[in-house]
């Protein structure tokens, strides 16, 4: 896989955010007390000594508590404008180290009612637009992309939404009180509430599953989080916690949690986490996991350590809101494709269309007939796809996908190359009939779109290793002899 394409966003979701320069940047993060670690968002105002030291009030208190129970009088000491100690007298002194690690910062909230920090329609493409610019990467899988471009789009209008109704609610509650309990009446919202769009994409290996997924959050400008389901086990069991993938869009975003909460989680591998037929022990990493991830899913505050997947008491904690969080799960599913097909026989065997069984067997796109009563047979549990309504299904991908794959995308691998060698002022040309072998030989291994970078690197090492030797080779076109070893490739002088 390669991780290093460039993408260019021309849309932007969040510009305040990414347009935000600030030079003081010691008040865009929270301080962190010292003893308990917590920010001051949780924690209240901080105390600062001199060398940077921040103490929560409460710690503070703790300490002095802790000092005039051994026996110490405060009041004979001289100077103490706070809890009558002069701070001022720890100047000289040398203080242990309190810089907070870069990682471990948590970046402040802004004021709930900073209007302009709020998503508004503007800043949402429509659908077809995001669908537009999935495919100039994203080739094939045209109904995926459209299901995909939805699903976000309703995604940040639930957002926007949601927003409008916390605005609302923040700015009337006390009037709403007061009218509601004058009249003895329940306070309650009027609108239904949208319910959230989270994703599940089947579909074989190397697909395009990920990267579909990278490059809507690229082209949103939102984070992106991937964490692989197979690492997940329950709390208290040696792996990640469920929480884990939350940090990770943490740091995905910079320690923003604002940002972070309007991101994207996608979790890989999720068939992983099937309920395990027939095992005696506990299953700890599948139904479980499933079990635990529900309320992520649906929404829920978590504590998340800070610049690390491991909670302890020396890293500072956030409280992120999954509530507008955009979780996408996806998965190969190795051996739905039969669960999918026994079901369409079973049906058809009851019908006079009979005659039709056989054709399943050889349908190449038999994963967009999934429902979820298929997938619970898979051992998916209803409860978790209940919280994924949106069904998103890939192809696997054929020749003539792999060979467009090789050319079209705006960072196609082809291009790539042509680049490269372009500096070399040498034109690279591929013939149609050697990129079919180049896919020919990449269906072979089965992994998607994933072979094809490792089979052009096997020659195009060759032909960067020779071609700089000569300044006067113009031009090398790849054939498909040379590629079967028949023949070198075809040099061209320049004229
Ligand atoms: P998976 O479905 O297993 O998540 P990936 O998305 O990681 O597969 O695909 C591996 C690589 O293959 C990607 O990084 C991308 O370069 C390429 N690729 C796969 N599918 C497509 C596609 N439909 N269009 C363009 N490139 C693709």
């Amino acid at each position: 896989m390669s991780d290093n394409q460039n993408i260019d966003t021309t849309t932007n979701i969040n510009e305040t955010d990414t347009n935000k320069t600030s030079t003081d940047h010691s008040d865009d993060y929270e301080k962190i007390c010292y003893v308990c670690r917590r920010p001051e968002s949780k924690a209240g105002e901080m105390i600062t000594m001199p060398g940077g030291m921040n103490f929560c009030h409460e710690c503070m208190q703790k300490a002095f508590d802790s000092i005039s129970k051994s026996g110490m009088d405060f009041s004979k000491l001289q100077n103490m404008p706070f809890m009558n100690m002069n701070l001022n007298d720890f100047a000289g002194m040398q203080m242990p180290n309190t810089e907070i690690p870069e990682k471990n910062k948590i970046k402040k909230k802004s004021k709930a009612k900073d209007a302009e920090k709020f998503l508004t329609m503007k800043d949402v493409p429509a659908p077809h637009q995001i669908k537009a610019q999935l495919d100039a990467y994203v080739i094939g899988q045209e109904r995926a992309k459209r299901a995909v471009s939805v699903a976000v789009y309703n995604h940040y209008k639930r957002v926007i939404l949601r927003q409008q109704d916390e605005l609302r609610a923040n700015e009337n509650t006390e009037e709403k009180a007061e009218n509601a309990a004058a009249q003895g009446m329940q306070m309650q919202g009027g609108e239904p509430e949208i319910e959230k769009s989270n994703i599940l994409m089947l579909g074989p290996t190397g697909s395009g599953k990920t990267y579909l997924v990278k490059t809507l959050a690229k082209l949103l400008d939102v984070p992106l989080a991937i964490a692989d389901a197979t690492a997940l086990t329950e709390a208290g069991y040696i792996g990640d916690d469920i929480e884990s993938v939350v940090s990770k869009l943490l740091a995905a975003a910079g320690n923003d949690v604002e940002k972070a909460e309007q991101g994207i989680i996608f979790i890989d591998e999720i068939d992983k986490i099937a309920k395990k037929k027939n095992t005696m022990s506990r299953d700890v990493s599948g139904e479980s996991v499933q079990q635990e991830l529900l309320k992520l899913l649906e929404g829920s505050q978590v504590e998340v350590p800070v610049g690390s997947n491991q909670k302890n008491a020396l890293t500072p904690m956030a409280t992120v809101d999954t509530n507008n969080i955009l979780f996408i799960c996806g998965g190969a599913f190795p051996g739905l494709d039969d669960i999918i097909k026994e079901r369409l026989k079973k049906r058809s065997t009851m019908g006079f269309n009979s005659h039709l069984k056989d054709e399943f067997d050889n349908d190449p796109d038999i994963l967009s007939q999934v429902t979820t009563e298929d997938l619970r047979n898979f051992g998916m549990i209803p409860e978790f796809l209940g919280r994924l309504p949106v069904l998103v299904s890939l192809q696997g991908l054929t020749k003539e996908l792999l060979m467009r794959i090789l050319k079209e995308p705006k960072n196609a691998i082809l291009k790539q190359y042509e680049r490269l060698l372009a500096l070399d002022e040498v034109k690279l040309v591929f013939e149609d009939d050697a990129l079919e072998w180049i896919a020919e030989r990449a269906l072979e291994k089965d992994t998607g779109a994933r072979a094809l970078r490792a089979i052009l690197e096997d020659f195009m090492m060759d032909i960067m290793y020779e071609i700089p030797k000569d300044p006067n080779i113009g031009s090398v076109v790849i054939t498909r002899p040379y590629l079967e070893k028949k023949g070198g490739p075809r040099i061209e002088m320049r004229g």
